[in-house]
C-alpha cells in the first residue's frame, strides 16, 4: 500500500475531523468505530471532533523522518480534546518553552509535509496554542 492512496482514502476524516460516538455510552471515538470496545454496542452515531483541548503530554522532535526533515526541530503533543478523545499532533506557532502540560489549544489545518519531487501535499490537524 502506497502512501499517497492512504493519505487520499483518509482525506474525509482528516479534513471534517469525522468522528463517532457510542449512543449507548457516550464514548467518542476518532477515527469512527464500528463497534463500541467500551460496551460491545453497535450503535454507533456520526459525531464532530470536539475542536480544542489540552495538552497531556509532549516532545520536541530534533531528528525526524525525511518528509518532515524541512521543520526540525518541531514539537510533537498528545492532546486531550474536549469529548476525551486523545490526538496525537504537531503543537505550533508558539516558542518551545511556552508549551505546557494543561495547555490549552485549538485544532487547526495545515500543510503537514510535501511529498519530494512528486509535489503532493498532505494537509492535516495541528495544535495551536488557544
Ligand atoms: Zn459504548
Amino acid at each position: 500500500m502506497s502512501t499517497p492512496s492512504r493519505y487520499w482514502r483518509e482525506i474525509p476524516q482528516r479534513y471534517r475531523l469525522e468522528a463517532n460516538k457510542c449512543e449507548s455510552c457516550d464514548t467518542v471515538y476518532f477515527p469512527p468505530r464500528l463497534i463500541c470496545p467500551e460496551c460491545q454496542n453497535r450503535e454507533l452515531i456520526p459525531a464532530k471532533l470536539a475542536e480544542a483541548g489540552k495538552v497531556i503530554s509532549y516532545t520536541i522532535i530534533r531528528v525526524p523522518p525525511h518528509q518532515f526533515s524541512d521543520q526540525a526541530p518541531y514539537a510533537v503533543g498528545i492532546v486531550e480534546l474536549d469529548d476525551g478523545v486523545k490526538l496525537t499532533g504537531q503543537i505550533v506557532d508558539c516558542d518551545f518553552d511556552e508549551i505546557k502540560i494543561g495547555q490549552r489549544v485549538k485544532i487547526e489545518f495545515r500543510k503537514i509535509f510535501e511529498e519530494g519531487e512528486s509535489g503532493i501535499l498532505c494537509y492535516g490537524y495541528k495544535f495551536v496554542p488557544e
